[in-house]
């Protein structure tokens, strides 16, 4: 298992923020997580999956960080009903894989940066479903280091939200295979053109910073009609494709992403009495 220490923790989230780390880990096996489990204290270890929901804070992270990208990564249709996969496949080769295969109902996670553990663990979605909606089971890691298998109805979880006060890895999920859908070979490269349209994919960010306020009402509108979309603070600015998303020239800090994100949730509030929810992880 790999493990390296105080190196700079930009380079490991797409927002490209972040001051030192201490010690990551970089497990390939389950045995390797059973060995990390008895050195290294779970309680205070982030899990690290792709990044592209988080930012670090500019002092570093001074507990160990376990990041699954060198972890075993299979992933197999069980029959006509389910799949199965390990939580540190990219959503993109799991949609990819479904697209191989035929299977409908997956293609939404196309464009989403992340894996498929950090998609569980936020309740990712776009295109108006998300991932839960398909989500049999999950094999996690507890806090206390147990292994325990939930099924769906057992974890609550809502938009953009799953409460995750037990569970401290997602290491592989079950999901569901949707047989009234009909395999739509078009849908992909619909949803990946819709989305380089209107998102600023090719910039460095971390997505929508902010929840929507509702299904009805997206926060990039009310960030917009706001006359905030010119916003910016040091490094880090409203971006113009997609005001929701937040962009970082390169010099960004974590505390200019902070302060923006500040800035905006009081005029949200002051302006339309709206509390605008974070969906960024700040560590
Ligand atoms: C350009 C761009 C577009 C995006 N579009 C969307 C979108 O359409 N919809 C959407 O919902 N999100 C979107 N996002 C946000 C992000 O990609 C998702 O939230 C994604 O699911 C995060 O996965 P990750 O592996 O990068 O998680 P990370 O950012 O590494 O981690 C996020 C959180 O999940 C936890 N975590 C990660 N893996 C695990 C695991 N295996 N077990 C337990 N906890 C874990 C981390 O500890 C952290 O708290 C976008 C981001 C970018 C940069």
């Amino acid at each position: 298992m790999d493990i390296i220490d105080k190196v700079s923790l930009k380079k490991f989230t797409t927002i490209r923020i972040g001051g030192r780390s201490s010690k990551i880990y970089f497990p390939e096996t389950l045995e390797d997580l059973e060995h990390l489990k008895s050195k290294i204290s779970l309680h205070k270890t982030i899990i690290l999956g792709k990044g592209s929901n988080i930012a670090f804070k500019d002092s570093g992270y001074k507990n160990s960080i376990i990041s699954l990208k060198h972890f075993r990564r299979p992933i197999r249709r069980i029959d006509d009903l389910q799949i199965t996969s390990f939580a540190s496949i990219s959503c993109a080769r799991f949609s990819k894989f479904c697209f191989k295969n035929k299977i409908p109902g997956f293609e939404f996670l196309h464009g989403i940066p992340g894996s498929l553990g950090g998609a569980i663990a936020m309740n990712a979605g776009a295109f108006g479903d998300e991932i839960w909606n398909h989500i049999d089971s999950v094999r996690c890691i507890l806090h206390d280091g147990a292994i325990k298998v939930y099924k769906n109805n057992n974890i609550k979880t809502s938009y953009r939200y799953v409460d995750r006060s037990k569970i401290k890895i997602f290491l592989n999920a079950t999901l569901n295979i949707n047989k009234e859908l009909k395999f739509n070979k078009l849908l992909l490269s619909k949803y990946s053109l819709q989305r380089s349209s209107s998102q600023p994919i090719r910039q460095w960010s971390s997505g929508c910073i902010f929840k929507n306020p509702s299904s009805k009402l997206a926060a990039s509108s009310l960030i917009e009609s706001a006359d905030l979309s010119k916003e910016r603070v040091g490094g880090i600015y409203v971006s113009r494709k997609h005001c929701n998303y937040l962009i970082n020239d390169g010099t960004g800090t974590c505390h200019d992403l902070e302060e923006l994100i500040s800035f905006i949730q009081d005029k949200i509030k002051t302006k339309y009495n709206i509390t605008l929810d974070r969906e960024i992880c700040i560590y």
